[in-house]
């Protein structure tokens, strides 16, 4: 279980795709074992509709990260984000 698989959960719940039966307890465990992640992000450019879900320490194409959150670099205008809680 790694962030890759929480990021995906997160990404399920935040779009209310049916999770696997404990895939939620799963993810809500990795966080708790691992402090220093954070919470997950879902990033979303309201310009392209790009859609990401990231960590606080993650950037990837087009969102890069700023200390206000993200940019999309494709439209040159912040992301909205929202954190997922577990
Ligand atoms: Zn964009």
């Amino acid at each position: 279980m790694t962030r890759h698989a929480v990021r995906t959960t997160a990404g399920k719940i935040n779009r209310s795709d049916d999770l696997l039966a404990d895939e939620k307890e799963v993810a809500a465990a990795v966080l708790r074992a691992n402090p220093d992640f954070g919470n997950p992000h879902v990033v979303r450019c309201d310009w392209c509709h790009e859609t990401r879900t990231l960590f606080r320490d993650e950037n990837e194409a087009p969102f890069k990260l700023t200390s206000h959150g993200w940019l999309c670099e494709t439209c040159n205008v912040r992301a909205a984000s929202q954190e997922v809680k577990f």
